[in-house]
């Protein structure tokens, strides 16, 4: 693996080629300057490759923290290319780019995310240099979509859910022996 292929790869995105990265030590800043790869860029519509290059769009995509920088953007180049099949032009997909949040990766996403579960959306937006609001659409969306999936045991009682955490009140158990741990206050 070469050292553009690993930057890639830490950066959680896919079918780009780097051009250049600039780093602003003083902030902490880098800036990846990146274009979609031509072979990789398909019609949504009939799944062929584009006949040729319409444009290229710039984009700037908010990317997770790498080493010690940690501001870092992607400076994206998408292409919209001519579908002659479809006789029709249209952007390129790149499922990197986060389905709801189209200024972030989803790595992004997901590394904010999780920081989410354990700390504050202040303190994520801070560490993460974004802001609070938008961390907090992040966490709603996320929490969305885990609830989804969260299958609850049939014979548990719930009184309380909250979000941050999973977090389940059920009856007490009259069974128990000894007194009440601390560890156990998950069903306290
Ligand atoms: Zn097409």
């Amino acid at each position: 693996m070469d050292f553009q292929e690993a930057i890639i790869d830490f950066l959680g995105i896919q079918d780009v080629e780097i051009e250049a990265i600039n780093f602003h030590k003083k902030g902490r800043k880098v800036r990846v300057i990146a274009r979609q790869k031509r072979s990789e860029c398909f019609c949504t519509r009939c799944g062929l490759q584009f006949d040729s290059i319409k444009e290229w769009q710039k984009k700037e995509i908010k990317a997770p923290p790498m080493g010690v920088y940690t501001d870092v953007k992607i400076l994206f180049y998408q292409m919209r290319g001519n579908c002659d099949t479809c006789n029709r032009s249209g952007v390129a997909g790149a499922c990197w780019i986060h389905p709801e949040f189209k200024s972030m990766t989803c790595g992004f996403t997901e590394v904010a995310g999780r920081l989410m579960e354990e700390i504050t959306c202040e303190a994520v937006s801070r560490i993460l240099v974004t802001d609070s609001m938008t961390m907090w659409r992040v966490d709603q969306w996320r929490m969305e979509l885990m609830a989804k999936r969260l299958v609850l045991p049939a014979n548990m009682d719930v009184s309380f859910l909250a979000a941050d955490e999973v977090h389940f009140r059920t009856i007490e158990n009259k069974n128990r022996k000894g007194p009440l741990r601390s560890d156990m206050c998950l069903s306290s």
